[in-house]
Formats: C-alpha cells, sequence, structure tokens
C-alpha cells in the first residue's frame, strides 16, 4: 500500500529576498550583531517553516571512478585519497538503505553518485529504484547525480523523484578556481533542465574554498535568481586529496552568520546545514536552528547511529521538533526518543518509564 506524500510542498521559490546585496554584506562583515541577524532570519525561518527541522540521510550509491577535477572532492581524478571506490549498488541494496533511513526518522532519502552525469541505462535504474521507494515507502526522494538533460530529468519526474540536487557550490565569478573540467554555465544548464521538468531543485554552495564574502553574497543571489527550494550550505572539510588552493577559515559564528545570509535572501527556501556542522558550528550548531530549518544527519544506515540520536536531542533541546516525510512530527515517545534519552540521561529515563508504568 502507497504511504501518503506530503504534496504540499513549493517547488519553487516564490518569496522576494528581503536584504539587499549591501545588507547581505554586513550580514557577513559583522556591521550587523549576531543577535539583530539572527532575529531577522527567525522571522522568515518562522514564517514558512514554524519550528520544525527536516532531518536528511545521505547514501552514497556510487563511490570514486570519477573523470571530473572538483578541487573539494576526495573523489576527483587523480586525488590519491584513498577513498573507498565501488560501482553503484543494486535496486534491493539502495532499497534497503531507504527502509533503514525511515525507520531513523528521515524527512528525506538521498542518493548520491560519484560522476560527470548519468547515461540513459543508469537514469533507467535510477528511475525505477526512486519509483519503488517512493510508491512502497512514502519517502521523498532527492537524487545527485551530476549533469542532467531535459530528457533524463523528465524520466526521473515520471518515477516520482521529489528533488534533483546540483549544487552551485560558488559563485560564477569564483568558480574556475574550483573546477577546470566543467563550468559554472553546464551547472546552470542542469538546473535549467531540473526546472523544465518540474522537480524541485535543490542547490547550495561550499562555504571555505577561498571565496570572498562578497561571493558569498553572488552566490546567494544566483541561487534566488534559479528561484532554488532547496539550499544545502556545506562548510568546507579539507579532505585528503583535495585541491583546494587556499581554504578560508571559519569561525562558528561566521557559519551562523552565512546561515542568516541564505535565509534572508532566498526566505522561503528550505536552507539546510550540511557537510561540516560538527567541525566548524561546533557548539553553535543549535543556534544556527534559528535560521536553517532543515540538516543532514550522518546517522548510519545499517544500525540506529548515535549521530541520529544525538541529532534528535539537539534539535528537541532547542525547542524545534523534527519533521516526518508526511508534514508529521516525531511523536516524543517514539523509539528514536527513547534511544535519546535512553543513552544520554539514563536515570532520568529510567525514572520518566517508572511514572508510566
Ligand atoms: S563530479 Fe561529483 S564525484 Fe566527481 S569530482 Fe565532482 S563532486 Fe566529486
Amino acid at each position: 500500500m502507497s504511504a501518503t506524500l506530503n504534496t504540499a510542498e513549493k517547488i519553487f521559490s516564490e518569496v522576494p529576498s528581503v536584504i539587499t546585496k549591501e545588507e547581505a554584506l554586513e550580514i557577513l562583515d559583522g556591521t550587523l550583531s549576531l543577535t539583530s541577524c539572527l532575529d531577522r532570519a527567525f522571522q522568515e525561518r518562522n514564517r514558512y517553516y514554524g519550528n520544525k527541522v527536516r532531518i536528511h540521510i545521505l547514501d552514497n550509491i556510487k563511490n570514486g571512478h570519477c573523470p571530473e577535477d572538483c578541487g573539494y572532492c576526495a573523489q576527483r581524478k587523480n586525488a590519491n585519497s584513498g577513498v573507498q571506490e565501488y560501482p553503484m549498488k543494486s535496486e534491493t541494496e539502495i532499497y534497503e538503505d531507504a527502509v533503514k533511513a525511515k525507520e531513523n526518522g528521515a524527512y528525506r532519502f538521498c542518493m548520491v553518485t560519484s560522476g560527470t552525469g548519468p547515461n540513459r541505462p543508469t537514469t533507467e535504474k535510477l528511475a525505477s529504484t526512486i519509483r519503488k521507494i517512493t510508491d512502497d515507502l512514502g519517502l521523498k526522494v532527492c537524487l545527485s547525480a551530476g549533469l542532467l538533460d531535459e530528457d533524463k530529468a523528465q524520466l526521473l519526474k515520471a518515477a516520482g523523484l521529489d528533488r534533483y540536487n546540483h549544487n552551485l557550490n560558488t559563485s560564477q565569478n569564483h568558480y574556475p578556481e574550483i573546477c577546470d573540467t566543467h563550468t559554472y554555465a553546464q551547472r546552470a544548464e542542469t538546473l535549467g533542465s531540473v526546472s523544465k521538468a518540474g522537480i524541485g531543485m535543490c542547490s547550495g554552495v561550499i562555504v571555505g574554498m577561498g571565496e570572498t564574502l562578497r561571493d558569498l553574497v553572488d552566490v546567494a543571489f544566483e541561487l534566488k535568481s534559479f528561484r532554488v527550494i532547496s539550499i544545502p550550505v556545506n562548510f568546507f572539510i579539507p579532505v585528503k586529496g583535495h585541491a583546494i588552493k587556499n581554504p578560508s577559515v571559519l569561525t562558528p559564528e561566521l557559519c551562523v552568520r552565512i546561515l542568516c545570509l541564505f535565509r534572508l535572501v532566498n526566505p522561503d527556501s528550505e536552507i539546510r546545514i550540511a557537510a561540516g556542522r560538527e567541525g566548524h558550528l561546533r557548539s553553535l550548531s543549535a543556534t544556527a536552528l534559528f535560521a536553517a530549518n532543515s540538516l543532514f544527519s550522518s546517522g548510519y544506515l545499517n544500525v540506529k547511529g548515535s549521530d541520529m540520536v544525538e541529532t534528535i536531542g539537539m534539535i528537541r533541546d532547542a525547542g524545534f521538533v523534527p519533521e516526518l516525510a508526511d508534514g508529521g512530527v516525531l511523536p516524543e515517545d517514539s523509539e528514536m526518543e527513547a534511544l535519546y534519552s535512553e543513552k544520554n540521561f539514563p536515570e532520568l529515563y529510567k525514572f520518566k518509564k517508572s511514572l508510566k508504568s
């Protein structure tokens, strides 16, 4: 039996920016106080997403063997990073991962493949997998598979794909500094194909790759011009084998300011705290939820991972609630909530349990 999807979710951002480029720079350079930035960002976050937080779980369905040379990526050609390489997982393996993600409280299941882009047979295989996950599990699915033309985008749309991820990564101006095997224009064309097929666009950035504050402002407004509805904000991790010439120093406060910037330029978009949360935002992770309404949990797919348990605890502690794919919220007496309490506050957990029995 098919589960019910929350169909109210928008495909395009519809709300104009609430700040100018000059104000955006003042957020980043510290002219505006952090509390005033957070206050303004929270007003917009609250208007469109209330107190809900969406938890996304990534599944790398194919790793390595990539001919591209994205400087930030451990899977780029000639990286010698020692990253584990494997061909695309079978449909059964991916489906089992999706089942576990759903059990772990995921709002959306994000499948990621390495490589320039899928050929036709691979696109058909992906479409079949997407159809099974959406029909059987009612889970929203996002795919990140590289450059895509309109025909392939239509095929994925017909299979029920909810979102396609293709990050702009950085500003048009800075793009040649991070990759020389494909262009910013090719990335923009893929966003155009996804948009024409009627799939929600997920496109974000990687912050900390030597860009200026102006570049960050520019890419926030470039994403606005594409009306991108989902914006993952990654904070660069200098992985072994990367080729970024001068990575930037990011402070937790600057990371929060950057999330405020993306919220205020893209008020109704889903702003997601993505890679680098733990290392760059550190103790300000919960504070960042006052601007962002979504995050990745690196929770393991094979067990109920401690990362997921900690993530749910952090969300609750900050006064927010984890949102489920059907638009509801994770109940406080769920198995994940119990795991959180039992692991972190065993005495309190036993006490509360004794009250219930
Ligand atoms: S195309 Fe994807 S997998 Fe390949 S180098 Fe770029 S980011 Fe890495």
